[in-house]
């Protein structure tokens, strides 16, 4: 960060991307004070050579800029006070998104910059897009909310693309965030609990498509149309997208097949069907709004279809592990609840469900819907009971206790399946940790089980 060489600057979080911040400002040759509530993460920071202090004791006066770690929202209790002392002061607060966006404005304001929102799929579609611009050749760089802080990037420059998923947090703290396309794919209540109203969460993520040079806003729910209305009158360019309707102008999904629709015609531009890393109705969502914004960018039709088409999916999402015969294996580790689990339940019609973990209030109870397309179900975890009572006569199923007991039942009875293609697939509709540390080491033991089996041709390393 070169843009606050010789500043003060008082950094406040050091977990990952705060440390990744700090070592980027001060590379930059900013004087940094940082400071965490971990003495373990401070004790840390010191010993790579960062100045640390307790923000509370330090001369807010001289400070230039106040930056928050995207983990450490501006309402969390603990660092209110500094917040406040902050604020009080007049120093300007934001994260690192901001920062990374005064780097590209300074060094390179033209190169292409796609930021990504939304409540679900955001992953999802930021990885689609960097992976759609890779393949085509650009020099793609791939960062924020979805893992790689935005300040390791390599730096801005003329004809670098950058895709950038940003959570309400890191828009609350980018003031002046201006993508050259900028998504929202869907809005609906999540993460209340910290930006309070449903108003409230709605007008932070607005934020990011209203600073955007295109607009790309996903309009199946009844905030999206409304915030793309506002956007055009307001002069900014809109580009709808749509799972669910028709548009006059846009991009929509009529089952697989994604149209763009302008005022002269409807042009059909891909077709999802048979890629196994973008089945399903949310997917085509995702895959609408990868495909508006790589068309903002200047991509041809034919490189995204090609980028679409050889797209690996995401670890532990729906993502295809393996087949065998008529036989995909699907991990689908990261629903850890009845909601996540929803929509892989209905991107596939045969399915061998392995579900069970530790339960999360409600059970599975709304997954009803999707019974009739459960050929089975295996059950594990302190889940099993309670499932089972739930799947009651609607839906065979056997308690297998453990996931490689699952997999191996599942994948025996899938075999002997005579009517068709169909899915042996691990959507737990559970917490991981009576069992595994976490979703991931759960979806990796799934993924091992399922290479264990015979005759099964893995799909992923
Ligand atoms: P996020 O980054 O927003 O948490 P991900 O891309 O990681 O989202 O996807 C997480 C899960 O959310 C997926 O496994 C799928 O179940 C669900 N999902 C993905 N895309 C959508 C979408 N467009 N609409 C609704 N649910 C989705």
């Amino acid at each position: 960060v070169t843009t606050l060489a010789g500043k003060k600057v008082a950094l406040f979080g050091l977990g990952g991307s705060g440390f990744a911040t700090a070592r980027a400002l001060i590379l930059g040759g900013a004087h940094v004070t940082a400071w965490d509530d971990n003495p373990d993460s401070v004790t840390k920071a010191a010993a790579e050579g960062i100045h640390t202090a307790d923000l509370r004791s330090i001369d807010w006066s001289v400070q230039s800029l106040f930056v928050l770690s995207p983990g450490v929202p501006l309402t969390h209790p603990k660092p209110h006070w500094t917040v406040d002392l902050a604020r009080a002061a007049g120093v300007d607060i934001v994260g690192d998104v901001e920062l990374f966006v005064r780097e590209r404005r300074a060094h390179a304001p033209d190169c292409p910059f796609i930021a990504i929102t939304g409540t679900n799929g955001k992953s999802t579609t930021t990885a689609l897009i960097a992976h759609i611009l890779k393949s085509s050749g650009r020099d793609t760089q791939l960062g924020g909310n979805i893992g790689t802080a935005v300040l390791t990037l390599d730096p801005p420059k003329t004809g670098r693309y950058y895709v950038v998923e940003c959570s309400s947090y890191q828009i609350d703290l980018a003031p002046t965030l201006n993508p050259s396309a900028g998504i929202m794919l869907n809005l609906t209540p999540d993460h209340l609990d910290r930006h309070g109203t449903i108003q409230h969460y709605a007008g932070i993520k607005e934020r990011l498509v209203a600073g955007s040079s295109m607009a790309i806003v996903g309009v199946d729910d009844s905030y999206g149309e409304m915030i793309a209305d506002r956007l055009e009158r307001a002069g900014t360019k809109v580009v709808r997208i749509s799972r669910r309707h028709r548009l006059a102008d846009g991009i929509y999904a009529e089952g697989t097949k994604l149209i763009q629709a302008s005022c002269a015609a409807a042009l059909p531009l891909a077709d999802l069907d048979g890629i196994q890393t973008l089945r399903g109705g949310h997917n085509a969502q995702n895959a609408a709004a990868a495909v508006a914004a790589c068309l903002a960018v200047g991509l041809s039709a034919e490189d995204i279809r090609t980028g679409l088409a050889s797209f690996p999916g995401l670890k532990h999402r729906m993502q295809p592990v393996g087949t065998r015969g008529h036989v995909v294996f699907v991990n689908d580790s990261k629903a850890t609840n009845a909601d996540a689990a929803a929509p892989a339940l209905s991107s596939y019609d045969r399915i061998y469900w392995i579900a069970g973990g530790l339960p999360k209030a409600g059970g599975i109870t709304t997954l009803a819907p999707f019974f009739p397309r459960i050929a089975k179900a295996y059950l594990i975890g302190e889940a099993a009971a309670e499932f089972a009572a739930t799947l009651g006569e609607a839906v065979p199923y056997e308690i297998s206790g453990t996931l490689e007991g699952a997999v191996a039942h599942a994948a025996a009875d899938a075999e002997k399946d005579d009517a068709g293609p169909c899915a042996v697939m691990l959507s737990p509709a559970c917490a991981s940790f009576d069992q595994y540390k976490n979703f991931e080491v759960r979806g990796d033991a799934f993924v091992s089980h399922v290479a264990a089996l015979d005759g099964v041709t893995m799909l992923v390393g």
